[in-house]
């Protein structure tokens, strides 16, 4: 490769939510089979100054990075596709940068100047992008929305000029559009990709290549069509019809048109070493001899990308411990021992606020009183402990988060936080560490006494209780290194009952299983 560092930028158009993420993350997959240093980036135009308080039903997760960044669920693809641990810097917000602009010009940092959507704005998109490619060789930017949407349009214009910034050959630019199949006509039609191309072409961008999602596979004819149109030549004219799973995009990338344009754009012909897909692929389509279904207690029904990590993780244990996993989800709002039964194992995932919690209250209690493996994550462990508490004789201990008046406040706000309940970036976020008691289940499953988990929590459980929660049936089994946080609750005498105050299902991967989701998975199908 050249000595120059290449930039990617990924658009959208027609609509978003065709995938453009997973292609990002997918052709940065690609690049790293070939050898190549590879780093990505989000850039989301919405005011918003991150997404911790972006409703979880609309936006989907919050995926939180090693350094406490609340971020959109697409750092959580990129994470597991190029197995990097991203921060700050990779997720880049409107909002973000709008606000550090006006604290300058509040703090006369601008002498004087008109301060512009151009060039102070797309100057600060265009820094950002500069200092999050910091350390690649090549560097990708996806760019949340559509390519039109007004609010969106410094991030179109900053792409555009930094091309001035770096040198046209030093950028690649990419499309993602959709063509759909209109089935009463029988027929694909290009027109709105059309449109989008000339849309884009319109903000001064001629895009180096084309990718075109469909649902099912087009003839080749629609291919033509759009080069046609698009004055793309036809070979970076891409089609990509959905895939089985997302982890077969890397493979069908190196196998179309786009291995051709990424080798030409970064002038190394190396051919990929994809067996690390090959091998998830195998790992995904392998029928085992055990079935195992975990019931997943969820407040947001049915809405896979609030979940995504979570899925993910149990997805890429199940591989690990080969068997065939069925997820199924158990209403937190109807919850009872009917649905807790028919499952070999309970998941109670992460949560804000008290819709929903009676039921994960019950799921854990269930656990707690049948042996039924449960694995509880963050808001999972809070309800495990109050679940525990309540056998232990305290009938209304409860989290302070649901029940301010309670006296047994067996979950309680950390300190200093007390006021910032409805308030952005305040939570205790990102990395922390924790010492596991040696012996443990947690220490067992992880083989180690001292593990770094991200985190993403207002309230903690109160120590005082610690008796009561014992005689329920817990035991504290990882705190803080100074011993003040609870970071892991476990039943000793359960097949597998291990709750964490963390957030592991972020630190797993495709093909390395969380230790903790493996531990689960484990102990449900010996039952
Ligand atoms: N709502 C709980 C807290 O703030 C749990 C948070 C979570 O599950 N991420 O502590």
């Amino acid at each position: 490769m050249g000595q120059s560092k290449k930039y990617i930028f990924v658009t959208g158009g027609v609509l978003s939510g065709v995938g453009k993420g997973i292609t990002a993350a997918s052709m940065g997959a690609v690049l790293q089979a070939k050898g190549i240093n590879v780093s990505i980036q989000k850039c989301d135009p919405y005011l918003n100054v991150d997404a911790g308080l972006l409703n979880p039903a609309e936006h989907g997760e919050c995926f939180v990075t090693k350094d406490g960044a609340e971020t959109d669920l697409d750092l959580g693809h990129y994470e597991r596709f190029l197995d990097l641990e991203l921060t700050q810097k990779n997720a880049t917000l409107s909002g973000k940068l709008l606000s550090n602009l006006i604290a300058d010009e509040r703090a006369g940092k601008f002498g004087g100047k008109t301060v512009q959507l151009v060039p102070h704005l797309t100057g600060a998109i265009q820094d950002a992008i500069e200092l999050a490619a910091d350390g690649s060789d090549v560097h990708i930017v996806e760019i949340g929305g559509t390519v039109g949407d007004y609010e969106g349009l410094s991030f179109v214009e900053a792409i555009r000029e930094f091309a001035g910034r770096v040198g046209r050959e030093n950028c690649l630019y990419v499309h993602v559009v959709y063509v759909p199949f209109i089935g009463t006509s029988k027929e694909f039609k290009t027109k709105p990709a059309q449109n989008a191309l000339n849309e884009l072409r319109g903000f001064g961008i001629v895009p180096d290549c084309v990718v075109v999602r469909t649902d099912d596979p087009a003839p080749a004819g629609v291919a033509k069509k759009i080069a046609m149109f698009s004055g793309v030549s036809e070979d970076a004219v891409i089609m990509l019809h959905n895939a089985k799973t997302v982890f077969q995009i890397p493979l069908i990338i190196a196998d179309s048109g786009v291995l051709n344009v990424l080798n030409k754009f970064t002038g190394n012909d190396t051919t990929p070493d994809l067996k690390k897909w090959q091998d998830i692929m195998l790992a995904q389509s392998t029928v085992r001899e055990r079935d195992v279904t975990v019931g997943l207690v969820a407040k947001y029904m049915d809405n896979e990308d609030t979940y995504i990590s979570v899925l993910e993780a149990l997805k890429s244990a199940a591989w690990h411990t080969e068997v065939n996993l069925e997820i199924k989800w158990i209403n937190a709002e109807t919850a009872s021992d009917t649905d807790f039964d028919s499952v070999d194992a309970l998941l109670v995932p992460g949560g804000f606020g008290e819709r929903g919690v009676p039921g994960k209250i019950a799921a854990a209690d269930y656990a707690l009183r049948t042996g039924k493996p449960y694995l509880g994550l963050c808001l999972g462990l809070q309800v495990a402990v109050i679940a525990a508490a309540r056998r232990g004789g305290l009938a209304d201990a409860h989290s302070a988060e649901f029940d301010k008046a309670t006296e047994h406040d067996v979950v309680y706000i950390m300190a200093g936080q007390e006021g910032k309940e409805s308030t952005g970036g305040t939570l205790r976020l990102g990395d922390y560490d924790a010492v596991l008691r040696d012996g443990s289940k947690a220490a067992t499953a992880y083989g180690a006494t001292e593990v770094v988990e991200r985190h993403r929590h207002r309230y903690e459980v109160n120590q005082k209780f610690v008796q009561e929660i014992e005689q329920g049936g817990l035991v504290i089994s990882g705190t803080s290194p100074d011993g003040k946080l609870v970071e892991f609750v476990e039943s000793p005498e359960h097949p597998y009952f291990v709750a964490t105050q963390a957030h592991p299902e972020l630190k797993s991967r495709p093909n390395r299983a969380h230790p903790l989701f493996v531990g689960v998975l484990r102990a449900a199908s010996k039952r």
